[in-house]
């Protein structure tokens, strides 16, 4: 049986805040720097504890990683990045259709200048891809605007299908800096996708926005990069898994995507950007107020991943305590002893600000509330957590968790 009638069970996932140890904190990491009452309060009240959300042989990414955290063995139930995001556009994949992310993203001196066009707005982006859909779409390839740099475009498979499924394609945040030839899809019959993302360059880079963008010395979205692509996957709901209700709070589509699919109601909070601006009390607020009529809240935070790609150190702090003080500290506020809750805090995966990009190392997590017995920590770090004992197989945690 899971879930305890009238408990409450708070997920919280600060994206990709695990580190490394930095030479310029004297061999301690982001967490470790960070003011983070609220985080060492749970350990200190809990459990601390390490899990691998990235299985082997799967590469360490956030879809990959939330499936495991809510409960999904990414082994049976991953078939890619795209797919899921798709559900969240309400762009409902046919048999013989397979979805691609499709990044806008900035190349200079045909290298990889930056995964996210400098953070492109919504507004722009859905122009961009339009006209992209008019010059390049057709009967078998379609383009959808998301959100910021993060679209969609969707190929009708046809023959081609198994080696499109199987074709090899770079995720642009991980080649920061590289030349793109080296990083072009790879594999049979990928001549299509190649041939996609360079002739996006011509009918971008004239583009009226990307000269307004290079006017005030944004990054121009001159190119279209295209991976994580996959098929519609089919997976239980979150109710028929553990028979509770449930939401998720998150500003990319890859986690609304991840909810929608498993049946969690997908609250949309003003002011979520994805970045370090988003609206993080709105968010906590939400969470709060999605608790008032529903079993299990999931709220994911993308800021402290964000900070890491752009290796920018101080920045990854100051996401990391401001998660702590405004998503971490109202949850406390609320439930801080009251017995009809369970918190659980964990990074998806971490984002090392000195390497720019994700790894698969074990991450720390933290758990606190009814009927969990404390393990003698006080700090919730990295290094703390190497010394506990208690490890989780990422996809087995939810069900600890519930149960
Ligand atoms: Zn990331």
């Amino acid at each position: 049986m899971y879930g305890a009638k009238l408990m409450k069970y708070i997920v919280l996932v600060p994206d990709g805040m695990a580190d490394e140890p930095i030479e310029q904190l004297g061999g301690k990491t982001p967490l470790e720097v960070a003011e983070t009452p609220n985080m060492d309060y749970c350990v200190a009240n809990g459990l601390l504890a390490r899990a691998r959300t990235i299985p082997s042989n799967l590469a360490p990414a956030s879809d990959v990683a939330n499936l495991s955290i809510l409960g999904y063995d990414p082994h049976k139930y991953y078939t890619g990045r795209a797919p899921l995001e798709a559900a969240y556009l309400g762009v409902d994949l046919g048999g013989d259709e397979l979805a691609f992310r499709c990044n806008l993203v900035t190349i200079s001196d045909e290298k990889m200048a930056d995964y996210s066009a400098g953070h492109i707005s919504s507004k722009e982006a859905a122009i961009l891809i339009a006209e992209l859909n008019k010059e390049l779409g057709s009967a078998s390839v379609s383009f959808y605007p998301g959100v910021s740099y993060r679209h969609l475009v969707v190929l009708k498979g046809g023959q081609n299908m198994q080696d499109l499924l199987q074709a090899i394609c770079s995720p642009p945040h991980d080649i920061l800096g590289q030349p793109i030839k080296k990083f072009l899809p790879k594999g049979k019959g990928t001549e299509q996708l190649a041939s996609l993302m360079e002739r996006s360059k011509s009918v971008l880079a004239p583009h009226e926005i990307n000269k307004v963008r290079i006017d005030l010395k944004e990054n121009p979205a001159n190119m279209i990069w295209l991976w994580g692509q996959g098929q519609k996957p089919a997976m239980p709901t979150f109710k028929e898994k553990f028979g509770l209700t449930g939401a998720v709070i998150s500003a990319v589509d890859l986690i609304k995507g991840i909810g929608k699919i498993i049946g969690l109601d997908v609250i949309n909070v003003e002011g979520a950007t994805g970045y370090y601006d988003t609206n993080y009390t709105g968010k906590a607020q939400a969470a709060l107020d999605a608790l008032k009529n529903r079993d299990f809240v999931f709220v994911h935070v993308e800021a402290t991943d964000e900070a890491g790609h752009n290796g920018d150190l101080r920045m990854k702090i100051a996401t990391i305590e401001r998660f702590d003080k405004m998503i971490v500290g109202p949850v406390l506020e609320e439930f801080k002893g009251r017995s009809d809750f369970r918190l659980l805090i964990m990074p998806d995966h971490a984002t090392p600000v000195d390497l720019r990009r994700h790894t698969a190392d074990e991450i720390c997590v933290a758990m606190m509330g009814y009927g969990i017995a404390k393990n003698g920590f006080s700090a919730f770090s990295e290094k703390e957590a190497k010394k506990s004992d208690v490890f989780f197989e990422g996809h087995q945690l939810m069900d600890v968790f519930l149960r």
